[in-house]
């Protein structure tokens, strides 16, 4: 069921799911859009957050010899790159990493589709903003909210009024298809080449910083080691040298190999072992990467006429 919403009716939700969850939104701070504490829903902003909010999930750094707990959370204002992001990491870490599992269980997520596409962004070549899992699904059009919930968070749309129009969201995601076309992404597992040009090309640039990971809300590798704290979880990168050392030696020295690695890994290995690309469009990698890689060319580059 879909239910059309005003700024008053968004406020009131807003209450009743604060009354169950601790509630967090994306809002704007010094410049930037992060996750934080909020009061009310006119606090969110609808930008694309500066990072995703990857560490309510997946913390930068936790100790993992503790028992893994969490609050009831709310988090208004994702933005359905991100959320995918989440249905992607969940067919390799839900169920195995208990830390992520039992947060996973106990967030609920309030995903913005968006109504335009953001700079650079390729949603479309993954899906597009309006998704087929959610928890609160939320469309800011023509003035109005347009709001489906599922069956799990149903209950707290309960009273407020239907829409008549219940295709919007799927009118929502032909027009954006439409206005915005969509990268050839099919096939990309079988189209890169191994021993492609590109991955010189980029690591006679790159200059191995990890932001295209950090930033990346889909990139879920961590590192384990132990301090004075105890045993922690670290968010790692494939991009860093230390990535694959090992006693034996480092099974990836090369900074190309690396590239290669995170490209192979996010179109091809991850696609055939879990049916899905890790990556969902969100451009942020580009946005950070400071000597400017484009994880689009790697899609659109003609691996057969090199
Ligand atoms: S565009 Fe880059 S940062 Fe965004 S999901 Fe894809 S790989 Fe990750
Ligand atoms: S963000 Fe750019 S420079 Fe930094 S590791 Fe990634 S590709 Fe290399």
């Amino acid at each position: 069921m879909i239910y059309k919403m005003t700024d008053k009716d968004m406020e009131i939700l807003f209450e009743r799911i604060s009354k169950d969850f601790q509630s967090f939104g994306s809002k704007e701070e010094n410049g930037d859009i992060v996750f934080g504490d909020i009061q009310r829903f006119s606090d969110i902003s609808e930008e694309k957050s500066s990072y995703p909010p990857k560490d309510f999930l997946i913390e930068r750094s936790e100790n993992i010899l503790s028992i893994p707990r969490a609050e009831k959370r709310a988090v208004f204002g994702v933005k359905s790159c991100d959320l995918r992001g989440f249905y992607i990491m969940d067919k390799q870490i839900l169920g195995k990493d208990p830390f992520y599992t039992v947060k996973r269980e106990n967030t609920m997520f309030i995903n913005f589709v968006c109504e335009k596409m953001c700079s650079g962004g390729f949603c479309t070549s993954f899906g597009g903003p309006v998704l087929d899992e959610y928890d609160v699904q939320v469309l800011h059009k023509n003035g109005y909210f347009y709001v489906e919930a599922s069956d799990k968070y149903e209950k707290y749309l309960f009273g407020f009024s239907e829409s008549d129009d219940q295709n919007v969201f799927e009118e929502h995601k032909k027009e954006f298809e439409s206005l915005y076309g969509r990268l050839n992404v099919d096939g990309i597992e079988n189209r890169m080449k191994w021993s492609s040009n590109l991955w010189n090309k980029f690591a006679n640039y790159c200059i191995s910083c990890g932001a295209c990971n950090y930033s990346c809300p889909t990139c879920y590798c961590v590192d384990v080691y132990d301090d004075d704290d105890g045993r922690k979880k670290e968010w790692d990168s494939c991009i860093l040298e230390g990535f694959t050392r090992t006693a034996a030696g480092n099974v990836r020295p090369e900074l190309s190999e690396r590239l290669r690695q995170r490209f192979y890994h996010k179109f091809k290995y991850y696609k055939l072992s879990r049916g899905a690309y890790l990556c969902t469009g969100c451009n942020r990698c580009v946005d950070d990467c400071p000597v400017d890689i484009d994880i689009k060319e790697v899609i659109t580059h003609d691996y057969d006429r090199e």
